[in-house]
């Protein structure tokens, strides 16, 4: 190779490793627009494929390239990958309610593993190398241990932790007989919203209690109820870790360096290691919005575990992520002044 190839090579190589067009599934939903953003902020380029099921067109920035589409759409994921040189992929793009996954299962199977599946290949046969998949604590299922390892067993409780798990499985046999690497994150609890006010949570109806309890903070529904007061924790409520939507982003962004300096595929826990429970999240929301909340005690609510926490140790240390945000009043006061923009804009 001559020396002025050599210089050309490198020079790309460098600039490459400084800048990455990242597509990005499911970039106008609630977690994915926090990724868009990240990367914008970062100097690199977000490209969003979204459907649009539950996205919404006002958390894309401006300027961003969104294509309105599935990514079971082979065709497009591959016309995607040609025109905008493809670097990596974050994949978001998922139908997430637990309760409706039991009752209609096969949209689960269907949108998240199959349509995964034929995601995975579409960018295989683009040459993608790098990929971030969000997967869940819901793969593990009922465990006995807290914290919870990755090397501990999964058992999903709901079908959509096992079109998670599935996915998953799909995603590890396809590195291995290809060139993709992979980072797998098992999300446990996400909430909160950008701290700038740029992105945050507009599902409706709100189904994960931070946001339904800040909408009764509001005022946006009259009152909410604690599903579960028997269980065997100190408050008798179920216990969560909590993450920061920004720090859970973070990973990520951690997920994609790590990958571009040639890191193995790995699965990492997405969580702070430590939890509060039901009561503990609605006395925060109380103190931070400065008002009593209208809650009343209800029965378990089928398909709840007890206990979820994280053992983080791993996305620490393979990944080298720290969390800024670890505190359940940030987490609080930044999903509150969300809805209070919103409920001001009349969405
Ligand atoms: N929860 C509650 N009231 C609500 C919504 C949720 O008591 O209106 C409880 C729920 O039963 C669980 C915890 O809050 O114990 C976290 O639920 P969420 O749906 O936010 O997340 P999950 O852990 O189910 O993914």
């Amino acid at each position: 190779m001559s020396a002025t190839l050599a210089a050309h090579r490198l020079k790309r190589d460098v600039v490459m490793s400084e800048r990455m067009t990242v597509l990005v599934t499911g970039g106008a939903g609630y977690i994915g627009s926090h990724m868009v953003l990240a990367l914008l902020d970062a100097g690199h380029r977000p490209v969003i494929i979204d459907d649009f099921s539950t996205g919404h067109e006002k958390l894309v920035p401006s300027g961003v390239p969104l294509f309105r589409g599935n990514v079971g759409d082979s065709a497009l994921v591959a016309e995607i990958c040609d025109s905008h040189k493809i670097d990596a992929v974050a994949h978001f793009a998922a139908s997430i309610v637990v309760p409706e996954s039991v009752t209609d299962p096969l949209k689960y199977f269907v949108n998240n593993t199959v349509n995964t599946t034929r995601f995975i290949a579409a960018c295989v046969d683009a040459g993608i190398k790098r990929f971030v998949f969000s997967s869940t604590a819901a793969v593990y299922g009922n465990q006995d241990v807290s914290p919870i390892h990755e090397g501990a067993n999964t058992q999903p409780e709901n079908p959509y932790g096992s079109s998670k798990l599935m996915s998953e499985m799909v995603l590890r046999d396809s590195a291995m007989a290809t060139d993709l690497s992979y980072v797998i994150l098992r999300y446990f609890n996400v909430a909160g919203a950008d701290p700038q006010g740029r992105s945050g949570q507009l599902s409706q109806p709100a189904t994960h209690l931070i946001k339904i309890a800040v909408e009764a903070a509001i005022g946006k529904r009259a009152a909410m109820q604690v599903y579960g007061t028997d269980y065997p924790t100190p408050d008798g409520t179920c216990i969560r870790d909590y993450i920061h939507v920004s720090d859970l982003i973070a990973a990520h962004m951690a997920a994609l360096s790590y990958l571009q300096k040639g890191g193995a595929s790995l699965l990492a826990n997405c969580g702070y290691g430590h939890g509060a429970s039901v009561r503990d999240v609605l006395d925060v929301v109380a103190s931070v919005a400065g008002q009593p909340l209208d809650v009343t005690d209800a029965p378990r609510r089928p398909g709840d575990a007890a206990v979820l926490v994280a053992d983080s140790t791993k996305l620490r240390s393979a990944l080298g992520w720290a969390p800024r945000y670890d505190d359940l009043h940030q987490i609080v006061s930044d999903a509150l002044a969300w809805e209070r923009i919103n409920s001001q804009c009349g969405r």
